[in-house]
């Protein structure tokens, strides 16, 4: 909370994207949400909580919505999750919970567990918002955390919750990281992921935004706290590397996305294609059709089968209308001031899997706009200054708390996993902030 103003009304307002991005999934309302908890067989050893990432208690939650205990429900929810709120909006549950859900095996209609998790959560958002817990009797010992994505946030509400001064260091203006910048509107909006923040940021968590933390700014918060929590994220989109990127008309998606969000965007042009078939590229070609785009191509080296998208963001964006090239690659990118065609090399694969031009099938697309989801860097050398140890760019940890090669350094998320779910970035925050506080215990026990 910058000043007084909460982040939540600092939120950029645009009617146009908010009527352009209506919510995909309508929450529930009571007279839904009461019978559908009922339908729960509040399983012993769940396995939908064995398959949550933060392993929430999902029978303990939906009981209480069932018996209309609804700050009680959220309370389990935060309990494990302190980003309940935006994972009940952001999680591929099909692939989660609600695909472990037991009612499979009888034929039945999952739960719907997202769901009744958001009813729960914005009960208590709509009410008032207070967090059902409070900050620990103070330790003396402070954390600074690079990056105020949902890593960082998780790790800095675990330490709070355990009396340890959490500051965090973002380059944006403001927090979230990709629960507020990256997440397609129609899961959740900009807004949303603030106003939960504005609830996590009850437990006293410190913000300093638009700074970009450099080497010599690591070192000197190394000094200055008792430890360092690594929330950076994935780096940059990779360049294509090839003729006529530099155009004016060629974008990177996580931009793009951000940039609708924020509003500063409420159209795109008539001719899109987006190349990568993961789930950005999904997110940026489907906000491409609703910001006004009529003719929206996403290009794959290779074929459906091989994409890394989830199955359901596939359907999605069939029915969106997006239309799919595989088994192509761009080999440039044309225009005199900006984007309009984009040539095309065909693609075969060899019986050793790899990928060859087939000779003669160059394909020529005219576009307005080329959108590249092509997977992100890492920021290894921002990361190796901190001198720990790196594999393929992305930090080591011992899994069990979230240390690094280096003892004064924790990490976690995309920065550890390569690019996962929010859900996935939370949990490693929260095994990091209760490995750090055992780790400065120890360490006072041994001082
Ligand atoms: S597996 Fe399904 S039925 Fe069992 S507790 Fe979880 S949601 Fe309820």
């Amino acid at each position: 909370m910058s000043g007084s103003k909460k982040f939540y009304e600092q939120a950029p307002v645009s009617r146009e994207i908010a009527a352009r991005f209506p919510d995909l999934h309508p929450p529930f309302d009571a007279t839904a949400a009461i019978p559908e908890a009922s339908r729960c067989l509040y399983c012993f050893d769940a396995p939908c909580t064995a398959a949550c990432p933060t392993h929430i208690d999902v029978p303990a939650f939906i009981k209480k919505i069932a018996s209309g205990n609804l700050e009680g429900s959220a309370k389990t929810i935060l309990d494990a999750n302190i980003l309940g709120a935006s994972c009940a909006r952001a999680c591929p549950v099909d692939v989660l919970c609600e695909g472990a859900c037991v009612l499979h095996r009888y034929n039945k209609q999952p739960i719907a567990i997202a769901r009744l998790q958001r009813f729960a959560m914005e009960s208590l958002l709509e009410n008032g918002s207070q967090l059902p817990f409070s900050p620990g009797p103070d330790t003396g010992k402070s954390v600074a955390l690079i990056g105020g994505g949902p890593a960082s946030l998780a790790c800095a509400a675990e330490l709070r919750r355990r009396g340890i001064r959490a500051e965090i260091f973002d380059a944006r203006a403001l927090p979230g990281g990709l629960n507020t910048y990256g997440i397609a509107e129609y899961k959740l909006p900009l807004a949303d992921s603030l106003r939960e923040i504005d609830l996590l940021a009850q437990l006293g968590v410190e913000f300093h935004f638009n700074v970009t933390v450099n080497a010599t700014q690591l070192a000197e918060l190394e000094r200055s706290h008792d430890a360092v929590f690594l929330g950076v994220g994935l780096g940059a989109i990779h360049q294509l590397g090839i003729a006529g990127e530099q155009l004016p008309g060629v974008v990177n998606a996580l931009d793009y996305i951000a940039a609708y969000k924020s509003g500063q965007i409420i159209s795109a042009p008539e001719r899109v294609a987006v190349i990568g078939a993961g789930n950005t590229a999904i997110d940026a070609a489907n906000a491409s059709v609703r910001l006004g785009s009529r003719e929206v191509h996403i290009i794959y080296r290779r074929g459906p089968e091989q994409m890394s998208a989830f199955a359901f963001e596939y359907e999605h964006a069939k029915q969106e209308g997006v239309e799919f090239v595989w088994h192509a690659k761009p080999a440039s990118i044309l225009g005199k001031d900006r984007v309009e065609a984009i040539e095309l090399v065909r693609l075969e694969t060899t019986h050793d899997g790899s990928l060859v031009p087939k000779p003669g099938e160059n394909l020529r697309l005219q576009v307005d706009m080329v959108v590249f989801a092509i997977g992100q860097s890492t920021y290894s050398d921002f990361l190796e200054s901190g001198r720990i140890k790196l594999e393929r760019g992305r930090v080591v940890i011992d899994r069990a708390t979230g240390q690094t090669s280096n003892p004064k350094y924790f990490a976690g998320g995309d920065c550890v996993n390569g690019g996962r779910e929010v859900v996935d970035a939370v949990a490693d925050g929260k095994r990091a902030g209760i490995g750090i506080a055992a780790w400065l215990d120890g360490q006072h026990a041994n001082a």
